[in-house]
């Protein structure tokens, strides 16, 4: 891997997805991202000098096959290829599962498993003839320990950590390493379904004492992506302050 990489990060414009990019841009590196609006922080980015051309933010729905792979061909061709991949966009729909709404179930699933198997498909195609790449899948706690009223998120998420675990499994020996990392309770626009209560029991449970900063799931992921982390492959790196422990 060259010293700057290339990065797609997914749902890059707000929340976890902001500071994955940002720390991404911090370290030199070229990162592309979508989400279906822009937000201040993807228009700073894209009119910041500092960041020369190393920034693209493409309006892309997921959900969306035929726009994906035309995000992934443009990304491949203005950067040379891809290095490093990070399904970081998902979506969460609150409620008991009896009273779910049947088209809650599909958006969540559509989004957080077959949009980020399809996102990937076209992204390992690009990274198997250059016998190297990593793969880093944003999960969540919850997909481990499970959570009243996320039933189907929880799903999603633990989805997406056997997802991980076959594909490192299949990708090892050409050079590609897929791990993921499983955040506890951060503060973002997610966490805002949480009541001020909810909150602050969360952060009372947590040996660390509060709830989660962007910066800290950031901090993994670049773990995650750096040389240091060339033997780490099929692994859940949980990232909530010991809650889960
Ligand atoms: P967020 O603030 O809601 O941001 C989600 C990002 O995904 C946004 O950029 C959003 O942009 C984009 N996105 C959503 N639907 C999309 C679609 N159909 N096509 C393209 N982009 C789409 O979420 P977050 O809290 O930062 O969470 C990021 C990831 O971490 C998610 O996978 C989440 O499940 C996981 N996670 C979060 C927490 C937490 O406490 N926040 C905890 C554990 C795990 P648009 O809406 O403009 O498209």
């Amino acid at each position: 891997m060259s010293q700057a990489r290339s990065v797609i990060v997914s749902g890059g414009s707000r929340g976890l997805g902001a500071a994955i990019v940002q720390s991404f841009l911090d370290c030199g590196d070229r990162v592309a991202t979508c989400s279906r609006t822009a937000t201040p922080a993807t228009d700073a980015w894209a009119s910041d000098p500092g960041t020369d051309g190393r920034f693209h933010h493409e309006l892309v729905d997921l959900a969306d096959q035929g726009a994906c792979e035309s995000f992934v061909a443009g990304v491949t061709e203005r950067f040379g290829g891809v290095d490093v991949l990070v399904n970081n966009a998902g979506v969460a729909r609150e409620g008991v599962l009896a009273l779910v709404r049947a088209d809650d179930v599909d958006t969540v699933v559509d989004l957080n498993v077959k949009a980020t198997i399809h996102l990937t498909r076209l992204v390992v195609r690009r990274m198997l003839p250059r016998g190297s790449g990593r793969v880093i899948n944003i999960s969540s706690v919850v997909g481990l320990s499970g959570y009243r009223g996320l039933s189907v998120y929880s799903a999603t998420k633990a989805a997406l950590d056997g997802f991980t675990r076959a594909l490192a499994r299949e990708l090892g020996a050409r050079g590609i390493t897929v791990n993921s990392v499983a955040p506890g309770y951060m503060r973002t626009e997610m966490s805002h379904g949480l009541d001020e209560a909810q909150l602050e029991q969360i952060a009372r449970r947590t040996p660390a004492g509060r709830l989660g900063e962007p910066q800290d799931v950031a901090a993994a992921v670049r773990f995650l992506a750096s040389p240091e982390a060339a033997f780490i492959s099929g692994h859940v790196l949980v990232v909530d302050g010991g809650l889960t422990a």
